[in-house]
């Protein structure tokens, strides 16, 4: 993604409240980064998402295995880089509707208009709790470079897009069908 540093934190700061506010990540949940260039853009381990400062976003490389500072969250967020050329920034969520329907489910078939013509099926990737950052990873990427989003079992969501918006409007959708999905299912046992 483009334009200058500041602007884009401050883009990042606005996603990052709507998140929040929405209720899809909890005060210390999550993590976003943007790809610019050869580089990568993404927030520091121990800063919460809500709210933060410039200095909690560093740059580097993408190349690089590691980079002070970052959790081990950004080999998550370079390989969906390395392996899904059409994502420009990357948000990771705990949309609570998704992550409880992932518990059960393989994937999502929406049932509502707007989940049909967006995302008619939202893909579950199955990790062992144990061994998540290693099997998100690997698995992961696959997934999303057929899918703009994909939920992580009992974990959360990932989603890319061209901008920043795009990964918001999916990972905001995703919460929303799952409601609806989860209201249907509900209504009809019980009707
Ligand atoms: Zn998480």
């Amino acid at each position: 993604m483009g334009g200058s540093r500041a602007g884009l934190i401050s883009k990042i700061q606005t996603v990052c409240r709507d998140l929040f506010l929405s209720g899809l990540i909890d005060s210390h949940s999550g993590n976003v980064s943007v790809r610019r260039g050869k580089n990568i853009l993404i927030k520091k381990t121990g800063a919460q998402l809500r709210h933060f400062s410039k200095s909690d976003f560093v740059e580097f490389p993408l190349k690089a295995l590691s980079h002070p500072g970052v959790s081990s969250d950004y080999l998550t967020h370079r390989k969906i880089y390395l392996e899904v050329p059409q994502a420009q920034a990357v948000l990771h969520a705990h949309p609570p509707t998704a992550v409880a329907l992932s518990l059960f489910l393989n994937e999502i078939k929406t049932v509502d208009l707007e989940g049909h013509y967006y995302l008619p099926c939202i893909p579950v990737v199955s990790v062992n709790y144990k061994t998540y950052a290693e099997e998100t990873r690997r698995k992961l990427p696959e997934v999303l470079r057929k899918y703009p989003v994909a939920i992580v079992r009992g974990h959360g969501t990932f989603a890319h897009g061209k901008d920043l918006d795009e990964a918001l409007q999916w990972t905001t959708l995703v919460e929303q069908v799952s409601k609806i999905y989860f209201l249907s299912r509900l209504y009809k046992k019980i009707s």
